[in-house]
């Protein structure tokens, strides 16, 4: 196969666009994404100062490489969540990465707060990953906040915010609107604004950008994560039906205001997304009831 923009021979074939790329044209067809959805979705201003959070794994590693080639004022941040192994694989290779893309580096760690992961593993059993998503939030917010910073940005890839979406429809849970958009704009002065810059990208494209540029990251699986029963679903999908993912986040997109703005009914008063309800316009147009 060759590759579509200069005929050199092409390293990947990305179905969900219908094209074959070389090395280099890939790169740069990656950057161009990922600079098209900050814009289009005002993920990120030049002018603000990010805090990227970064973990060791190929998704944060590349959201901080290609924040470094858009020209973004940023440091990255890690935090030792003191899990054994993988807590320190993950921090020799940020250190890596601080070097190789020569951003300045934040450690902080979870034990200066008086407790680690691992030990928090032996109270909550299966609810690890939600305190463990509790105490990395805080730590991120609490930081940027004290530290000046105006935006935090995550990793979090379009695989994220599906499987996040399906998993919550299926147990009939309520949906955190906030974990699907790729911007969080604060409710209260000590909450800094949250970003998702890799919102629509995916973990391939992810993992061909750090292979082709030769980014640091590691392999290394927390112990404590759990099966990845949801996104296998997704990849599955994804292979039958080629740009699933992007559509899909796009679409919970358009929908976003259907999720946000919960309102009452000027007549009835019962929730409605708009000013008068469904109900109350539907019996207006076949009742005798006008508005
Ligand atoms: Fe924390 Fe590991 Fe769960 Fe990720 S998988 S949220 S690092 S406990
Ligand atoms: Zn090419």
């Amino acid at each position: 196969m060759k590759c579509k923009k200069c005929g050199k021979k092409a390293i990947a074939h990305l179905k969900a666009y219908g094209i074959a790329l070389c090395e280099e044209c890939y790169s740069d067809f990656y950057i161009r994404l990922v600079k098209r959805s900050i814009k289009r979705y005002r993920i990120m201003k030049k002018n603000e100062r990010v805090l990227a959070a970064v973990s060791g794994g190929k998704d944060s590693s590349a959201m901080a490489a290609v924040l470094k080639e858009l020209g973004y004022d940023f440091e990255m941040l890690y935090i030792d969540l003191g899990i054994g192994e993988y807590s320190e694989e993950s921090e020799r290779t940020v250190k890596n990465l601080s070097e190789f893309l020569d951003v300045d580096l934040n450690i902080l760690r979870l034990k200066e707060y008086g407790f680690t992961i691992s030990e928090l593993r032996r109270k909550w059993r299966r609810k690890t990953c939600s305190g463990c998503g509790i105490a990395k939030r805080y730590i991120m917010n609490r930081f940027a906040r004290e530290n000046g910073f105006d935006v935090v940005a995550t990793g979090h890839t379009v695989e994220d915010i599906v499987s996040f979406y399906l998993k919550n429809v299926a147990g009939g849970t309520k949906i955190w609107v906030e974990k699907l958009l790729p911007r969080n704009e604060p409710f209260d002065e000590k909450i800094v604004t949250r970003a998702k810059p890799m919102f629509e990208i995916s973990e391939k494209e992810n993992m061909l950008f750090v292979l082709i540029r030769n980014i640091p990251f590691t392999m290394a699986d927390c112990p404590y994560a759990p099966k990845p029963e949801w996104k296998e679903i997704i990849y599955e999908i994804e292979r039958r039906k080629p740009g699933f993912s992007k559509n899909f986040v796009r679409g919970l997109l358009a929908k976003k205001h259907e999720f946000q703005e919960i309102r009452h009914c000027s007549v009835c008063g019962e929730i409605s997304n708009s000013d008068i309800c469904a109900f109350c316009r539907l019996r207006s147009s076949v009742g005798d009831f006008h508005l």
